[in-house]
């Protein structure tokens, strides 16, 4: 291995290290506070044993809840773009034989009116990975991190060190509902002891402890509040947060409002039919991530196949969501050499 190849190696792992102190940061408060209220507070503090017993049932179930869901929310991979959004050999040889950005854009519109695919880049051109070497299905997006084409991604989370998208958003958003019951439930048990801070308490251990616990817990509250909130809003919404900062083009132009069918039928798509699961990290959403209802779907046509002329070739600015390194193929058109 040549030294530079051996560096980025190196930097590459040192890197997916580093990517998991968020979650053993997290992890060690967790099991920190598990310490701190079943054996200092319930066992060696309350002497009330239906108190006691109750504390420590509920909080048993809030803290399995907790660990259930941030697992999954942890664990479950992002779903990539099937088989058939991928260039074929033959079609990526097409691609790249071909030396006019016109007829290449055209390769990609001819593809692409195979495929389920609504939205666009915000110049007109078809959306299409140049890492990946696939034509983006809706509401996905190239992750810089995963390096990869993520279905309806999300935003990729630091705290659970992985892309939140179509196949873990669920698991996401149950894991802040827990993550704020527990520190309610703490909090709010953990108050009255609180008070009696400086007098009843036995020991200075357990006032430590107990100091803590309210501090941290209503700390988190306070944090995951907001981000919890915001969630609920863009589920009510039906919009993605990299949808929240850039809408997602359609023919006639960028909508925010492209996939909202609805609050009932967007909470649907999200937690799926039967209510009995919503609360669970199993996976219920709808659809297969590829494709999603549309506000204004006229069912009988494919807008893409209907009239390619109603797409502005002066759409404005290329930014897409994802960030610089988000190619579309307008950019890379203007970027691939003529002698390629
Ligand atoms: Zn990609
Ligand atoms: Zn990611």
């Amino acid at each position: 291995v040549p030294p530079s190849g051996r560096s980025s190696v190196n930097q590459a792992c040192c890197q997916r290290i580093f990517s998991w102190i968020p979650v053993v940061i997290i992890s060690s408060v967790v099991l920190w506070s598990y310490y701190a209220y079943v054996f200092e507070l319930c066992f060696f503090t309350l002497h009330n044993t239906l108190e006691k017993v109750t504390y420590v049932l509920v909080f048993h179930v809030c803290f399995v809840m907790f660990c259930w869901t941030y697992w999954k929310a942890i664990f479950t991979p992002p779903s990539t773009p099937s088989k058939k959004f991928h260039l074929s050999f033959s079609d990526k040889e097409r691609y790249e034989m071909e030396e006019r950005p016109d007829v290449q854009k055209q390769i990609l519109i001819d593809i692409a009116k195979k495929l389920p695919i609504f939205t666009r880049a915000q110049s007109g051109a078809i959306r299409f990975c140049d890492r990946c070497q696939l034509i983006k299905p809706d509401r996905c997006h190239h992750c810089s991190v995963c390096e990869t084409c993520v279905l309806k991604m999300d935003h990729h989370c630091p705290w659970v060190n992985n892309c939140v998208g179509f196949s873990n958003y669920k698991f996401f958003l149950l894991f802040l509902s827990y993550s704020m019951l527990y520190c309610v439930f703490i909090a709010a048990t953990v108050f009255q002891y609180f008070l009696k801070f400086w007098g009843e308490l036995p020991n200075d251990r357990a006032k430590f402890h107990v100091l803590f616990l309210l501090f941290v817990a209503l700390m988190f509250f306070v944090s995951l509040m907001f981000l919890f909130g915001y969630h609920c809003w863009l589920v009510a919404k039906n919009r993605s947060t990299l949808e929240a900062f850039s809408a997602p083009v359609f023919q006639n132009g960028p909508d925010r409002n492209g996939f909202n069918v609805g609050v009932r039928k967007n909470l649907t798509q999200v937690f799926g039919e039967d209510k009995r699961l919503w609360l669970f990290p199993v996976f219920t959403s709808q659809g297969d991530g590829h494709y999603f209802p549309l506000r204004t779907l006229c069912e009988s046509q494919n807008p893409l196949l209907a009239s390619e002329g109603r797409w502005g070739e002066d759409g404005g600015s290329d930014e897409d969501s994802t960030g610089k390194r988000d190619t579309t193929v307008a950019q890379r058109v203007q970027t691939v050499p003529r002698s390629a």
